[in-house]
């Protein structure tokens, strides 16, 4: 790992360094190498606090350390003799990302070199005293060679840190799959027993006479029903979850088109409640078709659902653009949710209700993160209990086209919807 990355750093590093630099650099080694025996000394004793030698002195053993000091001498007198830094600057990152990968900063580390910089001064213009001359060129050495050790580590630590994150997210994109997979199987699978429950249940209710069970037993029977009705209902929602992103197919989707036929299917919920559903112009995106409607019709649905007693649903669709892309709103003016509710509504089978004040399994919102999220983007909520709420959602991943309408600005009074859906 060390290698592929660091001979990356190396080829960059190399041609940065200019002729006088080198020169500057062999100076300052020639005078530590003079040296050598008291600075060690001195770091090893006046520095034993500081956490890096404290650590590194904890984990690598005696021998370790003294082979790799003696393997940074045999390259530095080599760079000096043969004018060739590659190897000794190579050797520079590869302690640099070693040193990350136990976990120090870089901060720490700009502190120590700082600190073993300052005794080098001290120690150096004493050595040259009677050559001024010789002393400016060995300080700007040293300070090339802070510079060099700062941006090898630095950026050897960068790169590290930029590997592990990669490394983190493929794991988590497997841990993802392997978990939609066993949701897809066990609802599956949990889908067959159910039926045959179903069924025995029918053939009982067909098969018995009215008096051949008690009355509390037909009250078992309808309980059985309704229970698993709703598991029916549950598995179904559990297993449209876990098909989302599993369709990798997208297309240049008008979301104003979507949202009419959205409409059109919540037709009777719209009529049956008096909702009120105005509809900016929205964005063309790529996207696909059915996520998207799925994404929109839960959130209206929500909106018309959680309404106030006797108060009609007002909703309003918008799309807003900014710095940071587009985003997508579906705002009402029904219960609203209590602020520490905020993220656990988005939590699978995550209810604040129950089945008798309002109907639902708990998935929508959960459904409406997943799909969200195989788009990059967001989803968050806006709302205060009783004051109605704003779903806002971002899908950095799909494509705003450019014969999209106009956006509109986000001041009061805005313009007239094109859409206009009010009963
Ligand atoms: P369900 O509606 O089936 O309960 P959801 O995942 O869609 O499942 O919503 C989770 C919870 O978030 C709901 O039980 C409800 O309490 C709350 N909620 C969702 N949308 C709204 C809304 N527009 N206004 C108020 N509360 C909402």
């Amino acid at each position: 790992m060390n290698a592929y990355h660091s001979e990356d750093l190396t080829q960059s590093l190399i041609p940065r360094l200019r002729a006088e630099e080198i020169e500057q650099m062999k100076e300052f080694y020639l005078f530590s190498r003079h040296y050598h025996d008291e600075l060690r000394e001195w770091s090893l004793h006046e520095l034993s606090d500081h956490p890096i030698i404290r650590r590194v002195m904890m984990e690598m053993s005696e021998e370790e350390i003294e082979e790799s000091r003696r393997y940074s001498n045999e390259l530095e007198e080599k760079a000096i003799c043969e004018q060739n830094w590659r190897p000794y600057i190579q050797f520079l990152i590869d302690q640099g990302v070693k040193y990350a990968e136990m976990g120090f900063s870089f901060s720490s580390w700009y502190d120590l070199i700082k600190a073993l910089r300052d005794f080098n001064f001290l120690k150096l213009d004493e050595h040259y005293s009677r050559n001024p001359g010789k002393a400016i060129t060995a300080r700007r050495g040293m300070e090339l060679f802070i510079d060099v050790c700062m941006r090898t580590i630095g950026e050897a630590y960068l790169v590290e840190k930029k590997y592990i994150i990669e490394q983190q997210q493929q794991q988590q994109e497997k841990t993802n799959r392997e978990h939609e997979e066993f949701v897809y199987i066990a609802s599956h699978d949990l889908q067959q027993p159910l039926t045959t429950l179903t069924g025995l249940i029918s053939l009982l209710e067909e098969e018995c006479d009215k008096d051949q069970l008690s009355e509390e037993a037909w009250s078992y029977i309808d309980w059985i029903k309704q229970s698993t009705a709703r598991m029916t209902d549950l598995i179904d929602d559990l297993l449209e979850y876990s098909r989302v992103g599993r369709k990798k197919y997208r297309e240049k989707v008008d979301l104003n088109q979507i949202i009419k036929l959205s409409l059109d299917d919540m037709k009777t919920a719209i009529d049956l409640n008096q909702a009120e559903i105005s509809v900016d112009p929205l964005p063309k995106l790529t996207a696909h078709p059915v996520e998207m409607k799925l994404l929109f019709q839960n959130l209206i649905g929500n909106a018309i659902k959680y309404r106030k007693k006797n108060v009609p649903p007002k909703i309003s669709i918008y799309a807003r653009e900014s710095n940071n892309g587009w985003k997508f709103t579906v705002e009402d003016n029904g219960i609203g949710i209590d602020e520490k509710y905020k993220d656990k509504i988005f939590v699978i089978f995550k209810r604040l209700h129950t089945s008798e004040e309002y109907e639902g399994t708990g998935i929508g919102l959960a459904h409406c993160k997943k799909i969200v999220e195989v788009y990059k983007g967001k989803i968050w909520v806006e709302s205060r209990q009783g004051e109605g709420s704003k779903f806002h959602f971002s899908l950095p991943e799909a494509i705003i086209h450019a014969d999209t309408p106009e956006p509109v600005q986000e001041v009061a009074g805005t313009k007239k919807s094109q859409l206009q859906s009010s009963v």
